[in-house]
This record gives C-alpha cells, sequence and structure tokens, in this order.
C-alpha cells in the first residue's frame, strides 16, 4: 500500500468545488458515466486495431445504489486503469487551471459549470470518501484500488478484482443522500445519458403485479445507444423523425418539417433540427434545442452556439467541435462555435430554399407556418436574410403568394408614384380592414395581407433594404391618395367653407377615449364613400414600435390620431354644404369678418413693435374677443350641425368603416338610421 498527495496546487480545493458548484453538483454523474463510457469505447478501438486481443464481453456501464453501505457504484468493463494509470491520470490531475478558473468565476460558477468539465473530481461535490477498484486490460495487469476522503491525501493499494474495468464507488455525503434514490438516478441518466453510445444500465425492468409496478430480474437500459442524428439521412423515413421527435418533445403535436444536419469538414457536427408549429406567442419557447458532445448531453442553453432565430425551433446539435469546458461568454466569443452557427444557417437557408424550388406549391402551403422562423432569421442574421430573399414569399389578400422579386414586377406598373417609389399596400386584418381593402382593390392595386407577430418589424427592414420602397396600411389613408401619383386635387371649397365645414362636422364627432379626430376635405368620386376613416402610417408605426419596447406603457397611452375625410363630391355631403352654407353665413360672416379684423390688428401691432425691436404692447384683450368670438362661431355651427342627422350619419358610417362605433354611439347610430326610414 502506498499513500501520496495529490497533485493540485491548493490543500483544499475539494471544499471549494463542494462549495462554489454546489447547486449543480448532480452532474458528477454525467461526468463519471462520461468517462465509464470512454473506457469503454477506447477499448473498442483498441480491439479493433488488434492492440487488445481478448474478449469485450459485455461491453455496458452500470449505475447501482446500495442503500445500506450508502454508496453509489459506476462500472464499466472498459480499459481500466493499472497503478501507474491511476498516478497519471486521477492524482496528477492539472488542477492549477481549475484554482484559477474557480477563483475568477467564483460569482458565476453556477451558471457555468455545466459548460466545466471537472471530470472525475467532480466526484467528491457528493461523496465524503471515493474509492476506484479498477483492473486494466493490459496483460498481467495488477488490480489497484484507490481511495481518498476529500483531503488531498490518497491511498492506493493492489487488491483481487474480477474482471476488466473500473468500479468508482462514491461514499455519499449526508446532504447528498437523495443520490440514493433510484428514481433521483433514473431522472439525471434520463437527462443526461439518454443518447450515450453504450447500453447504461440501472435498476430493473418492472412489470405490472398485484396492483403495483414491481421489479422484475431483467436490467434495465436508460438509454438509445444510437440516436437518430447519427444515423444517414438516406436511411430515415418520415416516420422516423417523428418518432424521435416525440421522444424529444413529449406531448408536442407533429412538427411541420425538419432538418438533418450532417457536416464532416470544416468541423464536425450532426443533428435535427424540427420546426415546430408556432400559432402564438406561448408557443414561443427558448430552450428547446439540446446540444451534446458525442451524444453526452450538455445542455439546452444554446444562445450563441445557434443562430438566435433558431432558438424557435428544436430538437438537437451533436458536436464534438464545440468546446465545452468553458464559459458560455467564452462559448460565444468563440471563432469556431461563430463559424458553427453561422454554417447551420447557412443550411437552413439552403434546405429552405430546395424545398420551395422542389415544390413550391407545398412550400406556399406551409408558409403561414413558417413564415416566423424565416422572418426571425431575416431581422437578426444579415446572411440569412440574403439567402432567404429568392424563397421569402408575399401573401396577397386573396392568399397568393409571390417572391419579392414577382410581386415587384406586378405592381411596379401601378403602384409607383410621383416621386418613383414603389408603394406595397398592405393590411393587417382582412375583415376590419375590407372596405380599404377593397377601395384599394377598386383603383386597381394588389393589397398584401401582414398579419404575423413580426411583420411590422419585416416592413420596416424591406424599406430600408429595397430601394426605393415604401409600406402603406391601406386604412392609413383615402384609397385615392395612398399612391400618390400627381400633386393632388383641391377639395373645392373655399378657405371659409372648409373652416366652416370641419367645425361642422368636427363637432359632431362623438367623444371616443383616448382618440382625437381631424377633419379635412377631399374631391373624391361621387360613387366614393361619403367620408372615410384613416390613420396616418407614420403615427400609427410611431405608436406600434413604442408599444414593442419594453417598458413602453407611457406610449400605449398615447391617444390615436386619426383622420376623418369627407368628400365634397360625394351627393350627400355636396347637399350639407351647400345647405350649411346657405343657412349660416347670414350669422357666421358678420363674426368671422370681426375675428378677421381683429387678428389683423393683433398681427400689426405685433409686427410694429418687433420692427422697433420694442415690447409688443398688452394685446390680450383683442386676444380674448378672438377667443370669444370663436366661441361663439362654433356654438352656432354646434347648433346647426346637432339638428342635422345627415352629418352624424355620415360620421358614425366612417366609423363603423373601421370599426370605431361601439357600444351606447352604435345603438345611437341604429336609432338614428332607423328614424331616417320614417
Ligand atoms: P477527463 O475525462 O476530462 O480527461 P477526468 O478527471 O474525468 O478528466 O479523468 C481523467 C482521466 O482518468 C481520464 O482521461 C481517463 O484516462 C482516466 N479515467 C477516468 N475514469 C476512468 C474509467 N472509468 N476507466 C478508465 N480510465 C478512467
Amino acid at each position: 500500500m502506498s499513500t501520496g498527495k495529490i497533485g493540485v496546487t491548493t490543500e483544499n480545493i475539494f471544499p471549494v468545488i463542494k462549495k462554489f458548484l454546489y447547486s449543480d453538483h448532480e452532474i458528477f454523474l454525467r461526468e463519471l458515466v462520461s468517462n465509464a463510457i470512454d473506457a469503454t469505447q477506447k477499448l473498442r478501438t483498441l480491439s479493433s486495431f488488434g492492440e487488445f486481443k481478448g474478449e469485450l464481453g459485455e461491453m455496458n456501464v452500470k449505475v447501482s445504489v446500495d442503500k445500506e453501505a450508502g454508496t453509489l457504484t459506476v462500472s464499466d468493463h472498459g480499459i481500466g486503469m493499472d497503478a501507474s494509470d491511476i498516478e497519471k491520470y486521477i492524482n496528477q490531475i492539472a488542477f492549477s487551471g481549475a484554482e484559477e478558473f474557480l477563483a475568477k468565476y467564483k460569482d458565476t460558477a453556477n451558471s457555468i459549470i455545466g459548460h466545466f468539465g471537472l471530470g472525475f473530481y467532480s466526484a467528491f461535490m457528493v461523496s465524503k470518501k471515493v474509492v476506484i477498484r479498477s483492473l486494466s486490460y493490459k496483460e498481467d495487469a495488477k488490480a489497484v484500488e484507490w481511495s481518498c476522503d476529500g483531503s488531498p491525501e490518497y491511498e492506493m493499494k493492489e487488491i483481487e478484482k474480477e474482471g476488466r474495468g473500473t468500479d468508482v464507488i462514491l461514499y455519499l455525503d449526508d446532504d447528498s443522500k437523495e443520490f440514493l434514490e433510484q428514481a433521483r438516478i433514473d431522472t439525471l441518466l434520463k437527462k443526461y445519458c439518454r443518447f450515450l453510445p453504450v447500453p447504461v444500465i440501472s435498476g430493473k425492468e418492472q412489470e405490472w403485479k398485484d396492483g403495483k409496478y414491481v421489479d422484475t430480474d431483467k436490467d434495465r437500459v436508460i438509454n438509445a445507444t444510437e440516436p437518430l442524428w447519427t444515423k444517414k439521412p438516406s436511411d430515415l423515413k418520415d416516420e422516423d423523425y417523428l418518432r424521435f421527435y416525440h421522444e424529444l418533445m413529449p406531448g408536442n403535436e407533429d412538427p411541420m418539417f425538419w432538418i438533418h444536419l450532417n457536416v464532416d469538414y470544416p468541423f464536425n457536427l450532426t443533428g435535427i433540427l424540427y420546426f415546430p408549429k408556432i400559432k402564438s406567442n406561448i408557443d414561443i419557447q427558448k430552450n428547446r434545442i439540446q446540444l451534446y458532445c458525442n451524444q453526452v448531453y450538455v445542455t439546452d442553453q444554446v444562445e450563441g452556439v445557434v443562430p438566435e432565430f433558431m432558438t424557435l425551433m428544436q430538437g438537437v446539435i451533436d458536436s464534438p467541435d464545440i468546446p465545452l469546458n468553458v464559459s458560455r461568454s467564452y462559448l460565444q466569443a468563440d471563432q469556431q462555435v461563430k463559424k458553427i452557427s453561422s454554417y447551420i444557417s447557412k443550411k437552413v437557408a439552403e434546405k429552405l430554399d430546395k424545398m420551395f424550388k422542389d415544390d413550391r406549391k407545398a412550400f406556399e402551403s406551409k408558409w403561414d407556418d413558417i413564415k416566423i422562423f424565416i422572418e426571425y432569421g431575416m431581422l437578426t442574421d444579415e446572411k440569412f436574410y440574403e439567402a432567404s430573399k429568392k424563397f421569402f414569399l408575399l401573401k396577397d389578400v386573396e392568399g397568393a403568394y409571390f417572391t419579392l422579386e414577382e410581386y415587384r414586377k406586378l405592381i411596379e406598373a401601378e403602384q409607383t408614384d410621383k416621386d418613383n417609389t414603389v408603394i406595397y399596400l398592405y393590411a393587417t386584418d382582412k375583415a376590419e380592414q375590407y372596405t380599404y381593402i377593397k377601395d384599394a382593390q377598386d383603383l386597381g392595386y394588389s393589397v398584401l395581407l401582414m398579419d404575423g407577430q413580426l411583420d411590422p418589424h419585416l416592413v420596416s427592414m424591406l424599406e430600408s433594404k429595397i430601394e426605393k420602397t415604401r409600406f402603406v396600411r391601406v386604412d392609413s389613408d383615402i384609397a385615392e391618395r395612398l399612391i400618390v401619383k400627381s400633386d393632388s386635387k383641391e377639395a373645392g371649397l373655399s378657405p371659409e367653407q372648409t373652416d366652416m365645414m370641419s367645425t361642422l362636422f368636427r363637432t359632431q364627432i362623438p367623444e371616443i377615449e383616448k382618440t382625437n379626430f381631424i377633419v379635412t376635405f377631399a374631391q373624391l368620386s361621387a360613387e366614393a364613400s361619403p367620408a372615410t376613416i384613416t390613420q396616418n402610417e407614420f403615427m400609427r408605426r410611431m405608436k406600434e414600435m413604442a408599444a414593442m419596447q419594453p417598458g413602453a406603457a407611457f406610449y400605449g397611452e398615447m391617444p390615436d390620431s386619426y383622420e376623418l375625410v369627407v368628400n365634397t363630391a360625394q351627393p350627400a355631403v355636396k347637399k350639407i354644404i351647400e345647405l350649411a352654407s346657405d343657412a349660416l353665413s347670414a350669422e357666421v360672416t358678420p363674426i368671422r369678418s370681426e375675428i378677421e379684423t381683429l387678428n389683423k390688428e393683433i398681427e400689426d401691432a405685433r409686427k410694429a413693435a418687433s420692427d422697433k425691436k420694442e415690447q409688443a404692447p398688452d394685446l390680450s384683450e383683442k386676444e380674448s374677443k378672438v377667443a370669444d368670438l370663436r366661441k361663439r362661431e362654433e356654438d352656432i355651427i354646434r347648433t346647426y350641425a346637432a339638428a342635422q342627422p345627415n352629418v352624424k350619419q355620415i360620421i358614425d358610417l366612417a366609423l363603423l368603416q373601421s370599426n370605431l362605433l361601439k357600444g351606447e354611439k352604435l345603438n345611437e347610430f341604429i336609432r338614428r338610421s332607423v328614424s331616417l326610414l320614417s
């Protein structure tokens, strides 16, 4: 028997391990099972090269608990270790780096432990004593037992051991007794060892007997040793992919499609990415891609490793080339990882392009479901945007799909405005914006449907990427003004009339909470609606964008401003204008001229003062007189308008068209309509 000191640079590395890595101490099992798998694989390799000539025998790894002894044992039939191996691999571990690492990452140790291969020594996170019993595969090797109680001293002695391989026996700490529960072990093995390449045995198969499950004497294999991603895509059928998907994501609906990644140059990477159907925001759950390293589960926190937009996908990625024993921030900055990320992005774009080219109809039928992935990708990944320009589709309100290029060709002739900008008209809700859509279509325009969660962002992006392009929502102006082809026609009203009529209409617009209206006039066709409500594209977008920012409650509170555009060519409107001018002129004209006179006096006084660089005289009396007169004028018009059901009727029709007439106001409108019938 020999004793000695483990070659770590600090006396108390074990307390450090325990303390800092406490919350994630379950990973010890992954580390020990991985070592056992490695040892098994190494022996297989030696055997295949003829360097090991003995019988391989049963090649599995076993995890067993002994409640009475308080031990957890991981056994393998791999290459084993002799005394010199233990000296080399276990005693002389290069822990200098580890100490530095722990000092540096003290505060974040918990979050990075998953990426930090503590290896064999992680056993001390849960054990008061660890024993290794091992027999090397080498001819005439002597079995050895190594034990260590967590101090830097160890003992090593020769023993009798039947059978090649290694048992690592953990004498569990009092506060780690949970690992004596088979159920806890099962959960961990399912998490970390599900797809390991060597059978991992733990516990027994169970059967239903006398009303409960009981153990049989058959060993239970925890893992699938050849998970789907390790197989050749050409050997697999759709059913295989679907079955695997449901194993990974139990309880989920079938995915729309998947991509099998299989690369060996310039790095090794395999994996399967599934595109789930996303119906609402709630479905957007990240962390659904699991990262493996040679079939050992590492993490499902893959930000930085896969392109951001792919965090919406589900599946597995396996790469021995992703450096796992480092912190996440390091991982994200790693050049190799960046390459992998952009490679995956490229592959996904290629696959989508192929689907589009091979069967456009089928691609279109999936489009509504996959567009969120593609838009997310385009918005967050420049290269993906470039690659996806070929297969990105725009859908019009009739349900026809166009590539960006096709659509531009389609609308260019009809929808170019006087400044040579091509106007893409869109609707966000077919039912609500029905009249606006129809009005635009009647003018020969095409209208897109942009009702996706990311569409507002996409619209801004396309405007910035495609030259001379502007997106305009159909209800942001009356159809005739959506695409301004020449300088607009006059509304055909004198300034006084405009003033009077806008007061006439404005005073009759019902009060709607958090909503402002301005009234304007346009001379449209006689058949067009008497009035239309529009919402300025720019203002609406500002508000929408602001509302999407976190902490933007303030903007959400901002009132909506709408424009009531009155069509002066429409016969009913014409009549209202004529009647109002006749009825109001006598009373309103003298007031107006008085206002004008006063305003002129005020203006002249100001000008004279400023010419002389003097302070302006006190004009408040005149100003308040103007205000009074204005109020009187408004009262006269308001009283007149109140007795004109047609004015209200025209306004309400416009409100109704844009879904703004609700509740009591809707009821009033209906009653008024009925009374107008008689
Ligand atoms: P790593 O696995 O990252 O190299 P470890 O501390 O886990 O670090 O293990 C150190 C070395 O000890 C391994 O590389 C291997 O050579 C040896 N070893 C550990 N466990 C076993 C085992 N079950 N069988 C054979 N050798 C082992």
